[in-house]
């Protein structure tokens, strides 16, 4: 029997706070000292230091990974009567923000080992309509971008990559969100660098695109109150920037310390029957902003439960895909149409991961899973 039934929260930030509370502290009461909260160099320079650490010629600070997203289409002129191809199994601001701009989100079926899109389904999805793909990168797992490039390139079509939980990933040794034509970010307090409070930026390498984007973030102003389009307040605020670029530092050490743990599971669980563990693409590197399991047969609540009373708390990301949502209704999709999406929301159980997780509580999550499900 287990000794401690100590619980194993799903996700916890305050342990990684207290490793960087000096600094953190430091540069925040700094900003406050400053007068300057808004704008200015606090947010250039984070600007800067997310740019190269994407390799890519721009990046724009924003205040989500929606508004990142939202920017993302308003800069490539997408709106009514225009077909956005994207995922059902993901967040909902991944398709929100296709139905914001007054276009129409496409949904097709993912892969049932990577939980990302299919493309061939993508493929089959095309028509006159679509201007773009959004791939998400879920669960910090790219998907095969090269493979995506190639389709949207002889198709025409502009890619917006979501990768709000993918920040460090890379495929084919390029980091995502450098490779599509415009990469979203997120820095909500869960994502692989997370905030503390809300905020999100744009990569990409087409100027004329970031030009764009500055300016429908601050209003739409063109030049000092003059104004050409409609645009939104979207910022960064100082604060969020300097704790960000202290973050940023670490980003690379803690996606690490995630893929560690990510291995640990993998190399404990995956023969279990009852379950199935997440598959990687050879071609990519993940960075495991979730470990998520399928458990089967149906069995997925009474074992977490099970678990929880083991002290392991688990997620479940996302209970009900996109295209079933009463919101989505008028799209006229039925049950059973994106069938892999469907039975994973079923099966779907995300296992405590943040980089902090001790060595002990991973071998308490690995005991209470062989102990529940086998
Ligand atoms: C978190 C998330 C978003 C939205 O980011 P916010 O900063 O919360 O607005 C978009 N897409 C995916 C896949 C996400 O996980």
């Amino acid at each position: 029997m287990i000794q401690s039934v100590k619980s194993i929260p799903a996700f916890d930030n305050k342990q990684q706070y207290a490793t960087i509370e000096a600094e953190v502290s430091a540069a925040v009461l700094e900003v406050l000292a400053s007068g300057r909260y808004i704008g200015g160099p606090a947010v250039n320079s984070f600007e800067q230091a997310f740019a190269a650490y994407h390799d890519v010629a721009e990046c724009i600070a924003c205040n989500s990974g929606t508004d990142a997203l939202y920017l993302a289409l308003r800069a490539f002129d997408i709106g009514a009567e225009d077909e956005v191809i994207t995922t059902p199994f993901t967040f909902i601001a991944t398709s929100e923000v296709v139905s914001a701009v007054g276009a129409k989100p496409v949904f097709v079926d993912v892969d049932a080992s990577t939980y990302n899109l299919n493309l061939q389904q993508v493929a089959a999805a095309i028509t006159p309509k679509t201007k773009a793909i959004i791939p998400v990168h879920l669960f910090g797992q790219p998907v095969d971008m090269t493979a995506l490039m190639e389709l949207a390139k002889q198709h025409n079509l502009k890619v917006i990559e979501d990768c709000a939980q993918s920040t460090g990933a890379t495929w084919d040794g390029k980091k995502v969100g450098s490779i599509g034509d415009i990469g979203c970010f997120s820095f909500y307090p869960t994502k692989n660098l997370g905030g503390c409070g809300d905020g999100g930026a744009i990569a990409t390498n087409n100027p004329e695109i970031a030009a764009r984007m500055r300016v429908i973030k601050n209003h739409g102003q063109s030049n000092q109150y003059h104004y050409n389009e409609i645009g939104v307040n979207s910022r960064l605020d100082c604060i969020q920037a300097v704790i960000l670029q202290i973050k940023l530092r670490y980003l690379d050490n803690w996606n690490a310390k995630r893929k560690a743990i990510a291995s640990r599971y993998h190399h404990f669980l995956s023969q279990i029957p009852g379950i199935i563990t997440p598959q990687e693409l050879t071609g990519g590197e993940g960075v495991w902003n979730q470990y998520t399991i399928r458990i089967l047969d149906g069995k997925r609540e009474e074992q977490r439960k099970k678990l929880q009373d083991m002290g392991v708390n688990t997620m479940v990301y996302y209970p009900m895909p996109l295209h079933l949502q009463p919101v989505y209704q008028e799209l006229g999709y039925k049950l059973g149409q994106l069938l892999v999406s469907e039975e994973l929301s079923k099966e779907v159980t995300s296992l405590p991961m943040f980089p902090e997780l001790s060595e002990e509580q991973q071998d308490q999550v690995i005991y209470a899973v062989k102990e529940v499900i086998s």
